[in-house]
C-alpha cells in the first residue's frame, strides 16, 4: 500500500488516505476522503473552502479524479461549494461526461444534492484586500516569507531586485499550492485526486492544469498514476501527468521519465525563475518517484514500511523512485 500527497498540507490528508486503504478502502475512496480533509481546512489557503480568490475576489475551484479502470471526472471554474472533488467524482459516476464548468458544474452539483457555503473566509478577504490595495501597474507575487510558515510576503522586483511590498501574518498551516494525491489500495489499484484554487489572484475564469485530465492528473491502472503541482501553465502546455505514464507504459524506468518530463517544462520559453512545478508518481507495481525543477517541493509518503513522512526535493532534481 502507499499513498502520496503533495505539499506539508498533505501531510493530514495524506495520513486519511493511508489510514482508508489500510482498512481495506479502493484507493479510488482513499483519495478523495483525502482531498475532502485539505478542501475543508480553511487554514490550506490553496485548496477548497478558504482558498486565496482571484482578481474578483471569488474563490473559483478545480479538481479531478482518476480510478485504475480509466473513468475520470473533473470540474473546474466552480464557485460556491466546498467539495469540488466530490463534485468531480459524481460527475465521473452519473454523468455521461468527463467534465463540467462553471454555471454548468453548479447546477449539476444543485441536481446532486451538494450545499452551497461561502468559501472566502476573513483570512482570504483581508489577502485579497491587500491585493486590491498595491499601487496600481505593481507586478507583485504572493509568496510564503522565509522566515515565518505563518506569514505570506507580498513581493515585486525592481531593477532585477527582489522586494516586499507587504507582509501579513495570518494563522496558517504554512500551506500553499494544490493538493495532488495518489493512492495504491491492498489489491494494488490505483488512483489519484487533485483539487485546487489555483493561483492567487488569478485572471477572472482562469483554469488551471489540476481539473485537466493528462496534465494534472493521470492514472493507467496497468502502468501508473502521476499528479503535478505549480504553475499551471507550465504543466498544461507539457501533459506533465500523461506524459509521465505514457513513458512509462514504454518502458521507461521512473527515474528518467521525470527528467524527461523536468525537461519538456524546462524547455518552455514561458518559464521565469518564481515557477515551480513538482510531479509525483507511482507505478503499477508501487515503486513511486517525485520531482520538482527547483528545490522547496515538499510532498508526504506513507507506505508499508514508511509511516507517513514529509520529504522535500532538493533543487531541480528528483527523489530517488523506490
Ligand atoms: N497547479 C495549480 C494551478 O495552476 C496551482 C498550484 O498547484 O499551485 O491552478
Amino acid at each position: 500500500m502507499l499513498a502520496l500527497s503533495t505539499w506539508k498540507h498533505g501531510f493530514k490528508p495524506n495520513q486519511v488516505v493511508f489510514d482508508s486503504i489500510s482498512s481495506g478502502g479502493s484507493a479510488l475512496d482513499a483519495v478523495e476522503a483525502g482531498a475532502r480533509v485539505c478542501e475543508a481546512d480553511e487554514t490550506c489557503m490553496s485548496v477548497g473552502k478558504g482558498g486565496i480568490p482571484d482578481e474578483l475576489g471569488l474563490v473559483t475551484l478545480d479538481a479531478s479524479i482518476m480510478d485504475h479502470n480509466g473513468n475520470c471526472g473533473a470540474v473546474s471554474f466552480v464557485q460556491g461549494y466546498s467539495h469540488p472533488i466530490s463534485i468531480a467524482r459524481r460527475v465521473m459516476e452519473v454523468s455521461p461526461h468527463v467534465m463540467l464548468t462553471g454555471a454548468g458544474a453548479e447546477r449539476f452539483a444543485h441536481e446532486q444534492g451538494f450545499m452551497t457555503e461561502e468559501l472566502l473566509t476573513d483570512a482570504s478577504r483581508a489577502l485579497y484586500e491587500k491585493w486590491k490595495a498595491r499601487p496600481s501597474g505593481l507586478k507583485v507575487r504572493l509568496r510564503h516569507s522565509e522566515e515565518s510558515e505563518n506569514e505570506y510576503v507580498f513581493e515585486y522586483e525592481e531593477d532585477g531586485i527582489k522586494k516586499e511590498l507587504d507582509r501579513t501574518a495570518l494563522s496558517t498551516n504554512g500551506s500553499h499550492d494544490t493538493i495532488g494525491l495518489l493512492a495504491r489500495d491492498k489489491n494494488g489499484l490505483l488512483a489519484g485526486a487533485c483539487t485546487t484554487s489555483g493561483l492567487a489572484f488569478k485572471q477572472h475564469g482562469r483554469v488551471g492544469d489540476s481539473p485537466i485530465i493528462g496534465a494534472g492528473l493521470y492514472v493507467d491502472g496497468n502502468t501508473a498514476a502521476a499528479v503535478a503541482t505549480g504553475n499551471g501553465e507550465l504543466v498544461m502546455r507539457a501533459c506533465s501527468s500523461y506524459h509521465i505514464v505514457e513513458q512509462i507504459r514504454n518502458g521507461v524506468e521512473i527515474t528518467q521519465t521525470l527528467q524527461n518530463a523536468l525537461d519538456r517544462i524546462n524547455n518552455d520559453k514561458h518559464l521565469t525563475d518564481d515557477m515551480q512545478i513538482g510531479l509525483l508518481v507511482i507505478r503499477a507495481d508501487g515503486k513511486w518517484g517525485a520531482a520538482s525543477i527547483r528545490g522547496g517541493f515538499q510532498f508526504v509518503v506513507a507506505s508499508d514500511t514508511m509511516s507517513n513522512t514529509l520529504h522535500q526535493c532538493n533543487g531541480f532534481d528528483f527523489h530517488p523512485a523506490q
